[in-house]
This record gives C-alpha cells, sequence and structure tokens, in this order.
C-alpha cells in the first residue's frame, strides 16, 4: 500500500492508496479477433488500483480512456449460459413485482442486446429504451419487441430528455471512470420526478479481494465497488439508497435507489474498516497467487498434460494476461457459438465450442467462473470426456 496523489472520482478525496500493479493488459478483453496476430497486437494499457479510505471506493489511476471502444465486435452478453438465464429472468420478475412495473417507461443504460430489457418489458407490459454503444440489430432479432428500441449510442447528457418510470443500469457502471459525474447525469435526467426508481448493478469487489481473484482485474473495469463506495456514490448525489445486495454467488451487488430533492430520508452506512483490511489482504498475497499459477501450470506443460480454460470472456483474458503465460494453456472453451474460432485479446488464445475437448482432450479444465461449476462439469460427462475439473478460485 503506498500513498499516492490522485483525486478519487467517485468522492473528490485527493490522497489515494496504491494496492495493485498489472502492465500491459489488453485494452479490452471482450472483443472478438479474426486471427491470432490482431489479437496479440490488440493495443494494452496498464492497471494501477488505488484504494480511497475516504468513501471505500478502487480506480484504475492509470486508465485512458482513449484506449477503450465499444462498438461491433464487444461480445459481453453471457444470456448463452441456462445458470445466468434462470437469475435474470427472477431478478426481471422481481423489480417487477416490488416496484409495480406494469405499463411504465423503463430506460436501460448499457443494455448490450437488449436482454434484460427484453424481459422487463415483456413480463411487465411496459415500454423502453436502451442505450448501448455495442448494440447490434441483426443480433437482437430473434428479441425484437415493439415494446422498446434501442439506441446504439453511450448514455450521456444528450439524452438526458428520455427518462422513465425506472432507470436501470446493470454491470456498467465499472466502465465509467467519473462515476460520480455519470450519475449526476442520471439524477439531471430525473428531474423532479421523484417517483422514479434507479436501479444499479455491478460486480462487487469484496469477492475479487477475498479470493485474490486477479483475473477479474481488467483494463476495462477502471472502477470497484463494494457496498459502502455504491451506496456513498448514490447518497452524496441526489438519491436515497431503499435497498443494497448482494446477489449470484455475491458476484453482483445491486442498489435501488430513489431520487431526493435534496432531504436525505435514508442513512448512510457507518464507517467501516472492512473494505481496508480487504484491500491489505488482497495486497499482501497476490504474488503468492501469481506464482501459484504459474509454477502448477509450467509442471503440467512440462508433463506434457493439456490444460484448458472453460471460459472465453475477460476473465480467461484477464487471467492469461496477468499470468504472461502462453503455451502453458491450450485453447478456451466457450458455449456462445458467436465466439468460436476467435482468438483471445493480448495472449491469443483460441476459443473453441466445447465440442473440441473431444477432438484435443484434455488433462485438466480451469472453470473460469465457478458459479457455472455444475453446468461445466454436465456438459463434459455429456460430450463423454474424461478430465480433471477444477474452479479457478482452488489453490491445491
Ligand atoms: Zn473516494
Amino acid at each position: 500500500m503506498q500513498p499516492i496523489d490522485a483525486k478519487c472520482p467517485n468522492c473528490g478525496e485527493t490522497r489515494l492508496a496504491k494496492f495493485y500493479e498489472c502492465t500491459s493488459v489488453p485494452a479490452h478483453s471482450v472483443l472478438l479477433f479474426e486471427t491470432k496476430q490482431e489479437a496479440i497486437d490488440f493495443p494494452t494499457g496498464d492497471v494501477s488500483l488505488a484504494f480511497c479510505s475516504a468513501c471505500q471506493f478502487i480506480t484504475n489511476t492509470a486508465f485512458d480512456q482513449a484506449l477503450e471502444q465499444y462498438g461491433a465486435g464487444y461480445e459481453a452478453t453471457q444470456s448463452f449460459s441456462p445458470t445466468f438465464n434462470a437469475f435474470h429472468r427472477q431478478l426481471a420478475a422481481d423489480l417487477i413485482d416490488r416496484y409495480d412495473l406494469h405499463g411504465k417507461s423503463i430506460i436501460e443504460i448499457g443494455c448490450g442486446q437488449g436482454e434484460f430489457l427484453h424481459l422487463l418489458c415483456e413480463m411487465g407490459d411496459n415500454h423502453g429504451i436502451g442505450f448501448d454503444p455495442a448494440y447490434l440489430p441483426e443480433r437482437a432479432s430473434d428479441l425484437s419487441s415493439d415494446r422498446y428500441q434501442v439506441i446504439a449510442d453511450y448514455y450521456s447528457e444528450k439524452y438526458a430528455d428520455r427518462s422513465g418510470d425506472f432507470v436501470c443500469c446493470k454491470q456498467t457502471l465499472e466502465h465509467i471512470p467519473d462515476t460520480a459525474n455519470f450519475v449526476q447525469i442520471v439524477r439531471r435526467a430525473i428531474g423532479d420526478d421523484v417517483n422514479t426508481t434507479v436501479f444499479f448493478q455491478v460486480p462487487d469487489i469484496t469477492r475479487i479481494l477475498h479470493e485474490i481473484a486477479f483475473w477479474d482485474i481488467y483494463y476495462e473495469h477502471c472502477s470497484y465497488f463494494s457496498g459502502p463506495s455504491l451506496h456513498h456514490l448514490f447518497d452524496r448525489n441526489g438519491f436515497d439508497v431503499v435497498a443494497s445486495r448482494l446477489e449470484y454467488g455475491e458476484q453482483y451487488l445491486m442498489i435501488e435507489c430513489k431520487p431526493t430533492n435534496g432531504v436525505r430520508t435514508t442513512k448512510a452506512p457507518a464507517p467501516t474498516q472492512a473494505v481496508a483490511d480487504d484491500v491489505r489482504f488482497f495486497a499482501d498475497h497476490y504474488e503468492k497467487r501469481l506464482a501459484y499459477w504459474r509454477s502448477m501450470l509450467h509442471e503440467l506443460a512440462n508433463a506434457g498434460r493439456r490444460a484448458v480454460l472453460w471460459g472465453g470472456g475477460s476473465k480467461a483474458v484477464a487471467f492469461l494476461t496477468s499470468l504472461k503465460i502462453g503455451a502453458e494453456i491450450d485453447y478456451a472453451v466457450d458455449i456462445n457459438p458467436h465466439k468460436h474460432g476467435t482468438f483471445l485479446a493480448g495472449s491469443g488464445h483460441r476459443v473453441l465450442g466445447p465440442d473440441a475437448l473431444k477432438e484435443y482432450p484434455p488433462d485438466l479444465v480451469i472453470v473460469m467462473n465457478p458459479i457455472y461449476i455444475e453446468e461445466v462439469a454436465s456438459a463434459i460427462r455429456e460430450l463423454g470426456v474424461q478430465t480433471d475439473l477444477k474452479p479457478v478460485t482452488a489453490f491445491s
């Protein structure tokens, strides 16, 4: 932990503590590359994480927005996983029920291909507008609905005239460096309509710190939250926090807010030392964790055994580029057919479909997201492939 002079974009504090660094990581980890060379040559940036003890926020102080591009080829959808789809559906049903979302107008910021917006609109008889610069109309054809439209652009001040009864933003705020400024834009767009409900979902850093999950730290995530920092952000920018909770194997942090007109009706959480302790724990242990994986995978490769990753998304890219390994991993498997035959940013590993396990049988499959371990085990059984299976969180 090294004190640095840098401004916290979440609260304005000017003294932060740097605790993690990883240089030359791909500026995007979910872009699809048609050739290995393109994947290897993709621009890189540095990750330098710093902790704000005033609001508990974590920011990448080396982040350069100029390196980011969210357009065609950005493949972030998880909608090919039954586990994820069930969670998504349950979340939509729960929000519709608790906020009586029937015949209402919905705004979704960062809606991807519109999967969640589709659920909210169809299940609740609502209508809406989604925003996402990576939206591909041809990919959304099977979701077509006249209940909503998607604008293929970043949500910004210029759309402040589009508001709704329910404003939803999932897995997007962590990509935005200036978090306070962004929440202020959302608040201004709502104006005087204090009946609007605002729902945000972000990955929770607490689990990443506890598990020393370096594979969950990647360039396009420049902002990392835990409960207190997310609460602080909304509380200080014109919202009352109605509820916050962790879901999906404690991976996702959710917050539900109502706009205030200057008068807060809820209390900010009491200051806690817990996040600072978690940050210190991560800082003290991550090098050992990296060394464990490097040496285990080297030994496996030296013994002529094949290891593959299950999951060809950002976690795989971050795992490989943080470890700076190559041939020790043969390829990555992904169930998303749009990824098959493409290459992972930075390391240039191939992404293949599950059938590849029959053709190139592995000795070890490392499951990048442990929440899918049962799903993966059953897919491998169905293929009739004999292999060891290990969640990325296992260390022996
Ligand atoms: Zn702060």
